[in-house]
């Protein structure tokens, strides 16, 4: 089986040893790269949450070109950080924060094998409201939405606690969009996951997809054609003593040996950290989920991967 990983974020402090402010150990990902592959896991989709992150998976993606690819794009969460320093600029409807996003998004794809495959992470977050609150949330989703009909590349969406209001901003957009787009970590209900198929979008999960009775009902109805596989990694590990869960992994492989961070050894997995390695197991429970092989539902989500996001 082979299996394309959507969500991985590279960025994040685990991935260079660096746990609660401190760090414990050089950066890994070559091995987690490595512990990928032997399970399977052939694709990454690295996610870009704002400008500063851009460049750390650009060179990446450049090491490893067969392996990753990139978003770009600014996250909810730091929705603030587009109009930081733009009091004045964006009277005239100038941002320079978004004119850069778009000159780099340009420039990159104008490359032969352009490393950016979606544009996002956007969206709306209602259960973070820390750095950006609702209406700056909002405002950010437009303004990237209308640099995403330029860009034309497919959506890559974060939604939580949000879906109205995400779906109210989104849906005008979407005839200007044909490439579409996935909605990423889904964890709503089913309702909410049939509204936005509905409107013709992707849906991924990954471990805090099933934690309650109610998303567990949701990704037993994700239609096949439209369901996408992630980790989310280094977040939403699926939780190990989780009865509801458990009896579907009896197949899977055994993960690698892992180790604390603070008792890290380079090779090993580091424990409560996530990685790509995992996915064969999300895989494993989708499919106990919806009562199909886990062979369809791998071959399923590699198709709808591909199409959306890796054209060759
Ligand atoms: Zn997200």
């Amino acid at each position: 089986m082979r299996f394309f990983d959507v969500a991985v974020t590279f960025t994040a402090d685990q991935f260079r040893g660096i746990y609660r402010g401190k760090k414990y150990h050089e950066p890994d990902f070559a091995e987690v790269l490595n512990r990928a592959k032997d399970y399977g896991c052939e694709k990454i989709m690295l996610t870009t949450m704002s400008l500063t992150g851009v460049e750390q998976n650009l060179q990446l993606v450049r090491e490893f070109p067969e392996l990753c690819k990139m978003t770009i794009g600014v996250h909810p969460y730091h929705a603030c950080e587009i109009y930081a320093d733009h009091d004045e600029g964006s009277k005239d409807g100038h941002n320079t924060h978004l004119e850069q996003i778009q000159q780099l998004a340009k420039s990159l794809l104008a490359e032969i094998s352009s490393p950016l495959a979606a544009f996002g992470e956007i969206g709306l977050d209602y259960v973070y409201l820390d750095c950006a609150d609702k209406d700056t949330q909002k405002r950010a989703f437009r303004d990237q939405l209308e640099l995403a009909t330029q860009l034309q590349l497919p959506l890559f969406l974060h939604v939580r606690e949000s879906t109205a209001d995400f779906i109210s901003i989104l849906k005008p957009y979407l005839p200007r969009l044909p490439r579409g787009g996935l909605v990423h970590s889904f964890a709503g209900t089913k309702d909410e996951m049939l509204q936005l198929v509905e409107l013709g979008l992707d849906i991924s999960v990954n471990g805090i997809s099933f934690r309650t009775d109610e998303q567990i009902e949701m990704v037993k109805y994700i239609p096949l054609d439209r369901l996408q596989l992630e980790t989310d990694a280094p977040w939403c590990e699926l939780s190990s003593n989780d009865t509801k869960i458990n009896q579907f992994l009896e197949a899977a492989r055994p993960l690698p040996p892992s180790r604390k961070h603070n008792k890290f050894i380079l090779g090993q997995m580091v424990k409560t950290r996530n990685e790509s390695c995992t996915i064969e197991r999300v895989a494993f429970v989708v499919a106990g989920l919806k009562g199909v092989t886990m062979e369809e539902v791998a071959e399923a989500a590699w198709r709808n991967s591909c199409r959306m996001f890796w054209q060759t």
